[in-house]
C-alpha cells in the first residue's frame, strides 16, 4: 500500500517528539530534518519539500500551544495542516452542468496510466449519482482500448460509442456528442489515445478534440507508481493542453506516493480521484484531510482531540492527566476514565480514532468490550483502596481474594490486571490529550 514507508518514518519522528514535555528549537530542527528526508525518500518533489519544511518551521517557532495539545502534538498538528494544504485543502469534483445540458469530459494521459479503466470507473460513479453518461472510444491507435472500454461499459450498463479504428478521433468525438444529444444523455466521457512519452502529435490531437466538441473538463490520468515523472507529466499536459484535474491511479500498489503530495503544488491542479485497484469500483474521491491523516498514520486524531475537549470534565481531566504523566494511574482512575469515555460516545469509538492503534485494536479488544465493564467494576470493587491505587500490590493471594469477591476466576483477574497494565502504558504515551496547560511551545 502506498505511503507505508513514509508513514512509518514519520511516526518514528513523532514518537520521539511526543515523548518530550518541552521542545527546544534544536529538537524541532532535527525532527524536521528527518521529516524532510522521509518526504524526499517518498519521492515528493524537492521544491515542494523545501517549501513545506520552511512553512512548518516558521509556524512551529513562536506558536502558542493550543488547549489540550502538548508541544510534540502541536508540531504534528502543524505538519498535518500543511499536508492538507499541500494537497489542495478542499475536495474538488468534476464540474457538471445542470439538467440535460451535456458536459463533455476528456480523459488524457500517457499510455498505460489507466485512462480507459478510469473513464469507465468515473462513468459508473456518475451513473450511480443519477447522471446519464456515454463513454466514447477515441483511442484508435490501440484497438484493444476500444474493446476494453466496451467490456467495461457493458459491465456497468453504460453505453459505449465507438466507430472502429479507421475514423479520426475528432470526428468520433463530434459524432458521439451528437449521439448523446439525440439520446438525452448528459455526460460524454471521451477516452483518448496515449503515447509512451509526451509527444507533440498527441498534444495536437487533444487540442483538436477539445476545440471540436467544446470539452468542459479535461482530466489527466497519471500513474502514481511513476513518482516524480507523474508530476512532470502533469505539468507538461497542463501547459500544453490545459487540464482541470488529475486522477492518480495505482495508489493501491507499492508506490512511494510522493506524486499525491506534489501534483497540486507543482501544477496547481487538484486531484479529483485516486485509483485503488483494477476493479471498476476501485476509484475513490480524493480528500486531502483524510489522505494527510493516512500518511501520518494518525487515525482521526484531530476529531478525537476535539471530542475530548468538548466532553471531558476539565478539573477531573487535569487531575487524570497529572496521574498519567506520573504513571500513578490506578484502578479507580480506570473506572473514572471508562465513565468519561462512555460520555464521549463509547470506548471503541474513542480507541478507533487513536493514533497508531489501528493495527492494535485486536490486542485491545478485551478493553473495549463495553458489556464486560460490569465484571471489571466488580473486580475493582473487590480490591482494597491500597490495591486500587497501586496495582503492583496485586500478588497471587490478593488476586485469589479478588476473584472470590467478584465471582470470577483467578485467570480472569490476571487477564484484567495485564490488560490494565497495557492501558496504563498506552495512556502514558498520550499525555496532554485532555485539557491542559496553555503556553508557549516548549522553549520558544
Ligand atoms: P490506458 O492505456 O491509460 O488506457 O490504461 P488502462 O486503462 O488500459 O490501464 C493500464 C493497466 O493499469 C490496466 O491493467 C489496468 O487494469 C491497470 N489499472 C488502472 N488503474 C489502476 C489502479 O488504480 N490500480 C491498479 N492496481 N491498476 C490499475
Amino acid at each position: 500500500m502506498a505511503f507505508e514507508s513514509l508513514t512509518e518514518k514519520l511516526q518514528n519522528v513523532f514518537k520521539k517528539l511526543r515523548s518530550k514535555g518541552r521542545l527546544t528549537e534544536s529538537d524541532v530542527k532535527s525532527a524536521l530534518k528527518e521529516v524532510k528526508m522521509a518526504l524526499l525518500e517518498a519521492d515528493v518533489s524537492f521544491k515542494v519539500v523545501k517549501q513545506f519544511i520552511n512553512s512548518v518551521q516558521e509556524q512551529a517557532v513562536g506558536q502558542d500551544v493550543m488547549n489540550g495539545l502538548n508541544p510534540g502534538q502541536m508540531v504534528i498538528k502543524i505538519v498535518n495542516d500543511e499536508l492538507v494544504k499541500l494537497m489542495g485543502s478542499e475536495t474538488t469534483e468534476i464540474t457538471l452542468k445542470q439538467g440535460n445540458e451535456i458536459t463533455v469530459v476528456m480523459m488524457v494521459g500517457l499510455q498505460g496510466a489507466g485512462k480507459t479503466t478510469t473513464a469507465a470507473k468515473i462513468a459508473g460513479k456518475l451513473k450511480a449519482k443519477g447522471r446519464k453518461p456515454l463513454l466514447v472510444a477515441c483511442d484508435v491507435y490501440r484497438p484493444a482500448a476500444i474493446t476494453q472500454l466496451q467490456v467495461n461499459g457493458e459491465k456497468q450498463g453504460i453505453e459505449v460509442f465507438a466507430m472502429g479504428d479507421k475514423k479520426k478521433p475528432v470526428d468520433i468525438a463530434k459524432a458521439a456528442v451528437e449521439h448523446a444529444r439525440g439520446q438525452g444523455m448528459n455526460v460524454v466521457i471521451v477516452d483518448t489515445a496515449g503515447r509512451l512519452h509526451i509527444d507533440e502529435d498527441m498534444m495536437q490531437e487533444l487540442i483538436a478534440i477539445r476545440e471540436a466538441v467544446h470539452v468542459d473538463q479535461s482530466l489527466l490520468v497519471v500513474d502514481a507508481m511513476t513518482g516524480q515523472d507523474a508530476v512532470n507529466v502533469a505539468e507538461t499536459f497542463n501547459e500544453k493542453v490545459g487540464i482541470d484535474g488529475v486522477v492518480l491511479t495505482k495508489l493501491d500498489g507499492d508506490t512511494r506516493g510522493g506524486a499525491a503530495l506534489s501534483i497540486k503544488a507543482i501544477c496547481g491542479k487538484p486531484i479529483f480521484y485516486v485509483g485503488m485497484g483494477e476493479k471498476l469500483s476501485d476509484l475513490e474521491q480524493f480528500y486531502p484531510d483524510r489522505m494527510a491523516s493516512r500518511i501520518l498514520g494518525m487515525g482521526d486524531v484531530m476529531s478525537l482531540i476535539e471530542k475530548a475537549q468538548a466532553n471531558l470534565d476539565e478539573s477531573k481531566a487535569k487531575e487524570m492527566e497529572q496521574k498519567m504523566r506520573k504513571a500513578q494511574f490506578g484502578f479507580d482512575d480506570y473506572l473514572e476514565s471508562m465513565n468519561q469515555m462512555k460520555k464521549m460516545g463509547g470506548i471503541s469509538s474513542v480507541l478507533g480514532m487513536m493514533p497508531g492503534l489501528g493495527g492494535k485494536m485486536k490486542d485491545l479488544e478485551g478493553m473495549v468490550d463495553e458489556k464486560d465493564l460490569a465484571r471489571k467494576e466488580a473486580m475493582i470493587y473487590s480490591m482494597t483502596p491500597a490495591e486500587r491505587s497501586n496495582p503492583d500490590l496485586l500478588n497471587p493471594s490478593r488476586k485469589n481474594r479478588i476473584a472470590k469477591g467478584a465471582g470470577v476466576t483467578v485467570a480472569e483477574v490476571n487477564r484484567f490486571v495485564k490488560q490494565f497494565e497495557q492501558t496504563r502504558k498506552m495512556m502514558k504515551q498520550m499525555p496532554g490529550m485532555m485539557k491542559g496547560k496553555k503556553g508557549k511551545l516548549g522553549g520558544f
